[in-house]
């Protein structure tokens, strides 16, 4: 029977493919004392011939599937688990000590991570990794549970997730994930924006899929409209084909604007940007027309690995997009880690408030090695295109002070020894904390650039986290507070002949454009899918006329009076 769950239209598309459920089990160990050494001592030889079998499949799919580089990993795995340095101790924790081979495993595994991850050593380093990684294949085992490997999907799926971490989606196999769904986030969580920017058509929020859907049911994910469909009809799924093939069609029809600027029916031109969070997402920039990248969010570079991405690894993805964009602006956002995006390896304590905690620039200026690794990267980039680089969650301007020093510190020495360095890098920050919106007066007699992070600037405002489903009615974008503080910012960064862009997911509100436009915002950073729709709403806009309703909409006191008023003025 077919059955609907109504969601969040996180990543407009649609998708239709066989459920797959993201398992994330609670791998928690507890201490227990056993009677049987040897029944025990068998159990854990059980799991670890388990684990083997397994390992060995995954290896082979690996080498078919993603060559034998990757593939390479797995043998590390499977050697780790022969080996009788690890295995031995833990054999004779269980029958010295009477304790359960979870536990056993458990300890003597992170003896072995800490050791090996104390020698400031990357060798040992990527030891520690595969311990760990091992451990927590042979304790699902142990534990009875199943561990999903999004990586190894070799058949087209619809992901069923309670959520999904940003490191599960840089994991997604863009050939066969055809789209996803998840109990909870909204539009502007994390996994929710790297949809928009993979293309993979996405319902977040239902609260319900994994409650709901199993294993290998046909599933169709209706991103434009929010909808879950399970085990559909012959009818429904009919149905969602013509809507598909109609989106298709009103998407060609889009493409037509590809190579044109974006300028409004008063001949004012602005800049259509694209948010990426890697290296790959380029070739959807430029199918989809984008003018520039507004923001490479280059957080995701460190994700779904064990350890520090190297200098060398960065400087190839960031000369990579440099030179695939030609010469087109490229903004570089500096590792912008925290809140709900996680790197397990820096092993940060957990934190109650993680919106409000040690990330970003915070935690950059704090583990400077991290900063500075990103920073030399990126200025030897510089030369192979037009570098831009933005410094997240500015909240002072003496955390700007610090982090351009160190940036500046870093070009000098780079110049002191013969690398060559562009001399053009334009210097700005994201204006995502209110502190620093209310400030910009100040922060533009010393920045290049503004870009207002609304994801951020809206849950900060309204104090509502950008998780929490339960409060996703205070993400507020057209709320005269908001409007009043982007308007803030762009007047502040024209009053010094600076630029104003805006990354946030606002930049590609259809009922925000109008109103930004009129604010007199410069550039618009969105989902690389969301260009080619703007850039149609866009030449058909006055800018000089909505300009003349600024101070009318500003002094507006609800959301609702402003969705009206653009509704009846400049919507069709
Ligand atoms: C923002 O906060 O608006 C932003 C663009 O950054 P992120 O979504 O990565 O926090
Ligand atoms: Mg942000």
């Amino acid at each position: 029977m077919s059955s609907m769950i109504k969601g969040i239209a996180a990543s407009a598309g649609i998708a239709i493919a066989k459920s797959f459920r993201l398992e994330h089990p609670d791998l928690t160990v507890e201490k227990q004392t056993i009677s049987d050494k040897d029944a025990e001592i068998k159990r854990f030889e059980e799991a670890i011939n388990q684990s083997k079998d397994e390992l060995e499949v995954i290896k082979n799919r690996a080498n078919e599937e993603l060559g034998e580089d990757k593939a390479a990993i797995f043998s590390a795995h499977l050697l780790v688990l022969s080996d009788p340095e690890l295995l031995n101790p833990i054999k004779d924790k269980i029958s010295s000590e009477s304790v359960n081979a979870e536990f056993a495993l458990q300890e003597v595994a992170n003896m072995f991570i800490t050791m090996f991850e104390g020698m400031d050593n990357e060798y040992m380093a990527e030891r520690a990794a595969d311990i760990r990684d091992v451990t927590k294949r042979v304790l699902a085992h142990l534990l009875g549970v199943t561990i999903s490997n999004p990586s190894m999907i070799s058949e087209e799926v619809i992901i069923i997730a309670e959520d999904l971490t940003p490191s599960d989606t840089a994991q997604l196999n863009r050939k066969y994930v055809k789209g996803f769904t998840t109990d909870i986030g909204g539009r502007t969580s994390h996994s929710a924006i790297m949809a928009r920017s993979m293309e993979i058509p996405a319902v977040v929020g239902t609260k319900a899929v994994t409650s709901t859907i199993q294993n290998g049911v046909m599933v169709i994910v209706d991103g434009l409209d929010g909808d879950v469909i399970v085990d559909p009809s012959e009818e429904v799924l009919a149905q969602y084909r013509q809507k598909k093939e109609q989106y298709e069609a009103q998407k060609a029809e889009w493409a037509k604007l590809k190579n044109e600027k974006t300028v409004t029916s008063d001949g004012e031109h602005v800049e259509l940007a694209a948010n990426i969070g890697t290296p790959e997402d380029v070739k959807g920039v430029l199918e989809n027309g984008g003018e520039a990248i507004g923001l490479y969010r280059t957080e995701f570079l460190y994700m779904g690995r064990d350890q520090l991405p190297t200098e060398e690894e960065q400087f190839d993805a960031y000369k990579t997009v440099l030179e695939k964009m030609e010469g087109k602006p490229v903004v570089v956002r500096t590792l912008d880690i925290g809140g709900d995006k996680e790197l397990p390896y820096l092993n940060l304590p957990k934190e109650l408030n993680p919106f409000l905690g040690f990330r970003a620039i915070r935690l950059c200026l704090e583990e400077q090695d991290i900063f500075r690794t990103q920073l030399r990267a990126l200025l030897r980039a510089s030369t192979f295109g037009n570098l831009k680089i933005m410094f997240p969650m500015i909240a002072t301007l003496d955390e700007f002070r610090q982090a351009k020093a160190i940036l500046m510190e870093e070009k000098e020495k780079l110049v002191a020894s013969g690398t060559a360095v562009s001399d053009s890098i334009e210097i700005g920050i994201m204006v995502e904390i209110p502190s620093t919106a209310v400030l910009a007066d100040q922060f533009a007699k010393e920045v290049d650039f503004f870009s207002i992070g609304t994801n951020d600037l809206i849950q900060y405002t309204m104090a509502a986290d950008r998780m929490n489903e339960r409060v996703s009615y205070l993400y507020q974008p057209y709320s005269p507070s908001i409007l009043r503080l982007v308007s803030m910012v762009i007047e502040a960064a024209h009053k010094e002949g600076k630029w104003a862009g805006m990354c946030g997911e606002m930049a590609g509100d259809t009922i925000a454009i109008p109103i930004l436009l009129g604010l007199g915002l410069d550039e618009f950073s969105m989902s690389a899918t969301s260009i080619l729709p703007a850039r149609t709403q866009i030449k058909k806009l006055s800018k000089a006329e909505i300009a003349s309703n600024k101070e009318k909409i500003l002094s507006m006191s609800t959301t609702e009076e402003v969705v009206e008023f653009i509704k009846a003025n400049y919507m069709n």
